[in-house]
């Protein structure tokens, strides 16, 4: 994967961290654009909604699916933001693409799986797009980089990486352990690659998303992927991870960045 080079976007500074936020699913057209017009107040320039959520057992919200992709068109229309989804199977990215979404994210249980992932790979070959490849459940970097490179081997060389730690049995303080040397291994092997936390969904709890955020950023990452929501305790996935728009800029604000 020699052509990796890091990740820019025009019109957003390539100082850390690359901000993407916005909430974990799109809901309501509502909270989709409420919450994005405050994001974008606040100086975000890239947001995030699951269209498609992949959940652990069924009967929870699994995303509103294709009807969503308008309201980010309308994000997008109205305040300039980049709009960055989930995609898992051929569908997904073909109804993305067709919808104008600007950066696609694997999510950890596709990245877990060679098949979904050369069924995206194939539907990507010959596209331009930046892809993110969250790391897989299980703290398996071989795993991580095959997920990277059968995108790569499709022609998509605009790759970044999320790390959102790693599943583990049992209560623990985080939702997903950090295994910090996971990701840190990855920067030693492709130095070139962009790597963004996910404190959201390694901590699973508000109050973790700015320590966490910190410790990234003491690490060296590129950018912070971090949940918001109009009105996280009212959320319909992820709530306790969530933060308003508000706390978001905040907690960017009082991050300090040593280089
Ligand atoms: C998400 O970003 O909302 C998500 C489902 O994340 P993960 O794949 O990391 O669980
Ligand atoms: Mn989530």
């Amino acid at each position: 994967m020699e052509d990796i080079k890091p990740l820019s976007f025009p019109g957003i500074s390539p100082k850390r961290p690359l901000v993407i936020a916005g909430p974990c699913s799109a809901e309501t057209e509502e909270q989709v654009l409420s919450t994005a017009r405050d994001l974008a107040k606040n100086g975000i320039q890239i947001f995030r909604a699951g269209i498609w959520k992949p959940r652990t057992r069924p009967g929870g919200f699994e995303g509103v699916g294709a009807e969503g992709l308008p309201w980010l068109q309308r994000v997008k229309e109205e305040t300039g933001m980049l709009i960055a989804t989930e995609v898992a199977t051929r569908q997904h990215v073909e109804e993305a693409l067709g919808a104008g979404v600007d950066i696609l994210w694997i999510g950890a249980r596709t990245s877990a799986n060679p098949f979904a992932m050369q069924e995206i790979a194939d539907t990507l070959q010959g596209v331009d797009i930046p892809v993110l490849v969250k790391n897989p459940v299980n703290p398996d970097l071989e795993l991580w980089i095959g997920a990277m490179q059968r995108l790569y081997n499709a022609g998509i060389h605009r790759l970044g990486v999320i790390h959102r730690g790693f599943s583990a049995y049992g209560k623990h303080l985080y939702r997903n352990m950090p295994q910090w040397h996971i990701p840190i291994e990855l920067r030693r092997r492709i130095p070139e690659l962009t790597i963004i936390c996910d404190p959201s969904h390694i901590g699973g709890k508000r109050e973790l998303i700015a320590p966490l955020s910190q410790q990234a950023m003491d690490l060296g990452f590129d950018g912070l992927i971090i949940e918001s929501h109009c009105d996280p305790d009212c959320a319909w996935s992820d709530k306790g991870q969530q933060v308003t728009p508000e706390v978001l800029n905040y907690i960017l604000k009082t991050l300090v960045i040593r280089d």
